[in-house]
C-alpha cells in the first residue's frame, strides 16, 4: 500500500517540506548540556536520513525564569548558538529541516523562580509562581523574539512557539490560571493577547522566510480551559500575525485524562484538528497516538489535517518514513506507547531512549558491524531479550539458532498483548517476526531445549534468554484448585469466577486486574467508548472539552481485590507517567486495593489474611498469584560444566525489576559485542 497523502510535499511558499511528517518536539535530556550536542546532532541526523519532513527540537527556554528545571535547555544568549550549529549542520547535510522549540514552562517549572499569569500553583509542581507585572509580560514577549532570532543564527529552519500543554502561554490563555484584570487578562481577547504579541514579535525578528509553528492547545482536558470559540479566535489571531503552521496540543500536563499512553486509542484526538480545518488557511498538524503510516494516511486522506506529528514513533524507528516510502511499512519498529524509556526517563531526569529501540539517543555509542569471526550461536528463549540478541547477532554475520519451547515467539509479551490497552505489544512481535526472517535466524519452536541438545549441537556460544519462573509464595493452600497463577489466567485460558483476589500488585498484578475487570467492551480500541470513559465532549465545544460532561464508566463483571504486603500506595513502582492511569481506571471500576496484607491461607471459604493486623476473609472464587518472578537458568550449570561459553540476558540474568526495556537493551548490547 502506498501513502500518497503522507508522502506528498508541502509547499510553504518560501520553502517546501518533502512530506507531511513532522517529528514533534520531545525532550531527550541531550539538550541540556553543551557536551551532549554531538549526540543530539547524531540523533537528529539519523532521523533526517530517514526522510522525516520537518523536525522540532526539545523545548529551549527563552529566559531562565522559563526553565523546566534549574539550568535546563535554553536559548537566551549569543554564546549559546554555537553547539546548535552542530545539530542544524548535521540535519541539513542529511537533507532534513529542523525547527527549534521555544518553551517557557511558566508555573510548570521545577525551580523557585517560576512566573505565570497569576500566583496560582499548579498541582504538579511544588513551586508557587510569581504573578508577572504588566511590564514583566512585555519583557517576556521580547525574550521569545530574541530566542527565535538566535535560532535563525544557529541555522534552524524555523521555530515552534509552545502555546499548549499548560505551559506559560497557555497559562495566560485560560481562565483556569489567568485571573488578571489588566491588558493581559479579563476577557478572552485580552487573555490571548500574549500569544498574538509573541508570534508577531517573533515574525518581526526572523523575517518572512522562516517557519513559525504555533502549538495551539486545541483540547485542554482541564476545568477552566478554553472553549471552542476561544480556540478558533486564537488560531485566527496567530495566523494573522505570522504563524506558518499550526500544530495541535492535547491536554495540559496536569489533566487527569490519558492523552498519549498505550490505552489511548490510535488517532483518538484528530477530530479536534479536523474541527479547526476551514477556520484558518495555514496547514494544520494532527497529533497524539498516530504510530503507523496507515493511520497517518487515513487522517490526511479524510481531510482531518495537513500534516501528522509523530515524536515517539520516530524515536522507535528513525527510518519510519523511508520504510513507508519503500513499501516496507511492515518493517517499521512500531512505538508501543509505553513511555517507559522516553517520557518516564525524562520525568526522572534521565536521558531518553526507547524500549523497542535502545539505539535511540545512543546513536554515537551503540553501533555494530560485521563480527570479526562468524560463530555458531544458540539463543535459548524467544522473549524480548532473546529476540533482540538473536537478530543483532545474525545481522553481524553469526549463524544463529533461536529456540523456544512455546509455539510462537514473544515470551511474556504474549501475555502482555492480551491485556486490554496493551494491544500495541503485538506490533513488537510482528516486527521481530519479520526481522528474524530477514536476518536469517533459524527459529526452532515447540521444544524445551536441554543442555544435552545444545552440547550435541556444537554451538560455540550459548545465550540463555530463558526468562523467569513465576514466584510461588509459601501460603498454606497454594495447591487449592481456586489458586491460579497469572500464566494460567493469561495464557492457559483458566476460568475465573465473579470474585477474585490478586496477590501481588506489581506491573503484572495491575495488568491481571485490568484483564479481569473488562467486559466485552474495550475503550482502548474505540474512540467513542474512550471519550465516554474519560468524560470528553465529543463535540469539543465546552470549556476544556470536559466541563459538565458526565463520565460513563464501563461495567466490571467481577469483584476484584488487588493486594500487597507492603503498606502505602499500590502500584508505586509503575511508570511515572502511566501509573496514575492504571490506579485511577481500576479504582473507577471498583477494584478494591489493599496494602499491609499478611496472607494466612487459601481454602474453600476463600483467602484468609490479616490487614494491618486485623483478620479478614475474602470470600473469593479464585486467588491469582502475581507475586513476582525468579530467574530461570537451570541450563547454566550443566552447560558450563560441559565447557560451553554461556551468557545470561533478560530475566534469566536478573528477574528483580525486570522489564522489556532492560531485556531488549541487554540483548542488543551483548549481541553488539560478541
Ligand atoms: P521471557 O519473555 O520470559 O522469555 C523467555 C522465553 O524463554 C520464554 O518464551 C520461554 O518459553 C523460553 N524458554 C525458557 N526455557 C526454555 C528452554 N529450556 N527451552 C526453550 N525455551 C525456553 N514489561 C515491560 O517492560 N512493560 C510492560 O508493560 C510489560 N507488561 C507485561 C505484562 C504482562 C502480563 C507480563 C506477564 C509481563 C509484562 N512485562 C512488561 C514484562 C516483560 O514481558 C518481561 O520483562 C520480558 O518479557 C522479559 O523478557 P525475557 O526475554 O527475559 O524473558
Ligand atoms: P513486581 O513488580 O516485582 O511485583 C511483585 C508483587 O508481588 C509486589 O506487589 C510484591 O509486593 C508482591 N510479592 C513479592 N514477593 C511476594 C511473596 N513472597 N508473597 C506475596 N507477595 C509477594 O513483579 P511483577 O508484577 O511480577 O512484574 C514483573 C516485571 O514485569 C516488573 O518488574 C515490571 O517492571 C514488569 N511489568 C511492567 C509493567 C508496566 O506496565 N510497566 C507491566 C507488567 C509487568 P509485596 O512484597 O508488597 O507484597
Ligand atoms: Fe514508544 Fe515506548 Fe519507545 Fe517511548 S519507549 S518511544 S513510548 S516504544
Amino acid at each position: 500500500m502506498g501513502y500518497p497523502k503522507l508522502l506528498e510535499p508541502l509547499d510553504l511558499g518560501f520553502t517546501t517540506l518533502k512530506n507531511r511528517v513532522l517529528m514533534g518536539s520531545m525532550h531527550t535530556g541531550l539538550e541540556d548540556r553543551r557536551k551532549d550536542y554531538p549526540k543530539l546532532a547524531a540523533y537528529f541526523a539519523e532521523r533526517a536520513r530517514g526522510e522525516v519532513g520537518l523536525m522540532v527540537t526539545g523545548g529551549m527556554a527563552p529566559t531562565w525564569r522559563g526553565w523546566l528545571a534549574p539550568l535546563s535547555s535554553s536559548m537566551m544568549f549569543r554564546h549559546q548558538v554555537k553547539p546548535h550549529r552542530l545539530v542544524t549542520a548535521a540535519v541539513h547535510a542529511a537533507g532534513g529541516k529542523i525547527c527549534m522549540q521555544i518553551l517557557h514552562a511558566g508555573r510548570y517549572g521545577y525551580h523557585p523562580f517560576v512566573v505565570s499569569a497569576s500566583s496560582k500553583k499548579s498541582p504538579i509542581s511544588p513551586f508557587k509562581p510569581k504573578s508577572l507585572s504588566a511590564k514583566g509580560v512585555e519583557k517576556h514577549i521580547k525574550t521569545f523574539a530574541r530566542a527565535a532570532a538566535l535560532a535563525r543564527e544557529a541555522g534552524y529552519d524555523g521555530v515552534e512557539v509552545m502555546g499548549s500543554e499548560g505551559y506559560f502561554i497557555n497559562q495566560f490563555l485560560a481562565p483556569r490560571v489567568n485571573n488578571r484584570d489588566d491588558r493581559w487578562g479579563g476577557d478572552a481577547e485580552r487573555r490571548r493577547q500574549i500569544a498574538e504579541e509573541i508570534v508577531g514579535a517573533t515574525r518581526e525578528a526572523v523575517g518572512s522566510d522562516f517557519i513559525i509553528i504555533y502549538r495551539l492547545s486545541m483540547l485542554e482536558l482541564v476545568e477552566g480551559g478554553s472553549d471552542w470559540k476561544e480556540i478558533v479566535d486564537q488560531a485566527r489571531a496567530v495566523e494573522a500575525v505570522g504563524a506558518t503552521i499550526i500544530n495541535t496540543g492535547i491536554g495540559w500536563h496536569e489533566a487527569r485524562v490519558p492523552t498519549i499512553a498505550t490505552m489511548v486509542p490510535r488517532a483518538a484526538f484528530t477530530g479536534v484538528t479536523a474541527k479547526l480545518k476551514g477556520e484558518v488557511s495555514v496547514p494544520l498538524v494532527a497529533t497524539n497516538r498516530i504510530n503507523t503510516p496507515e493511520v497517518a494516511e487515513r487522517v490526511l486522506a479524510d481531510g482531518e489535517a495537513d500534516m501528522i506529528s509523530m515524536a515517539r514513533p520516530l524515536l522507535a524507528d528513525p527510518d519510519f518514513v523511508r520504510k513507508a516510502r519503500d513499501g516496507q511499512a511492515d518493517r517499521i519498529n512500531t512505538c508501543i506507547a509505553c513511555n517507559q524509556a522516553c517520557l518516564d526517563h525524562v520525568f526522572k531526569n534521565r536521558k531518553a531512549s526507547c524500549l523497542v529501540n535502545p539505539r535511540a539517543c545512543a546513536e554515537t555509542e551503540l553501533n555494530w558491524g560485521p563480527a570479526r569471526s562468524a560463530r555458531k550461536i544458540a539463543v535459548v528463549g524467544a522473549g524480548p531479550a532473546g529476540l533482540a540478541a538473536a537478530t543483532v547477532l545474525a545481522e553481524r554475520g553469526h549463524a544463529v539458532t533461536l529456540f523456544d519451547s512455546a509455539d510462537e515467539i514473544g515470551g511474556q509479551f504474549n501475555m502482555a498483548k492480551r491485556i486490554p490497552g496493551k494491544e500495541e505489544f503485538f506490533e513488537t512481535l510482528r516486527y521481530f517476526n519479520g526481522l528474524l526472517d530477514r536476518t536469517g535466524v533459524k527459529v526452532q519452536l515447540g521444544k524445551v531445549v536441554s543442555a544435552d541438545d545444545l552440547v550435541e549441537g556444537r554451538f560455540e556460544t550459548i545465550v540463555l534468554a530463558t526468562g523467569v519462573n513465576p514466584r510461588r509464595p509459601e501460603i498454606p493452600g497454594m495447591d487449592h484448585p481456586k489458586t491460579l497463577s497469572y500464566v494460567d489466567v493469561l495464557l492457559g485460558g483458566a476460568e475465573v469466577g465473579p470474585s477474585v483476589a490478586i496477590i501481588g500488585a506489581g506491573g503484572i498484578g495491575f495488568d491481571v486486574a485490568e484483564f479481569l475487570s473488562h467486559g466485552e467492551e474495550n475503550p482502548s480500541l474505540d474512540r467513542d467508548l474512550f471519550f465516554k470513559e474519560w468524560g470528553i465532549d465529543p463535540g469539543f465545544e465546552v470549556r476544556g472539552a470536559i466541563e459538565g460532561i458526565e463520565r460513563d464508566l464501563p461495567a466490571n463483571p467481577r469483584k476484584i481485590y488487588l493486594l500487597q504486603r507492603s503498606e502505602g500506595k499500590l502500584g508505586a513502582g509503575l511508570g511515572k507517567t502511566t501509573g496514575w492511569i492504571h490506579r485511577k481506571s481500576l479504582r473507577d471500576r471498583g477494584v478494591e486495593m489493599v496494602g499491609g496484607c499478611r496472607y494466612l491461607k487459601i481454602d474453600d471459604a476463600g483467602l484468609h489474611l490479616e490487614v494491618s493486623g486485623e483478620p479478614r476473609l475474602l470470600e473469593v472464587d479464585n486467588v491469582v498469584i502475581c507475586a513476582g518472578q525468579e530467574p530461570r537458568r537451570e541450563l547454566q550449570d550443566e552447560l558450563e560444566a560441559a565447557g560451553c561459553t554461556v551468557h545470561l540476558i533478560g530475566g534469566a540474568d536478573v528477574a528483580a525489576e525486570l522489564d522489556a526495556k532492560r531485556a531488549i537493551a541487554q540483548g542488543t548490547r551483548l549481541a553488539a559485542t560478541l
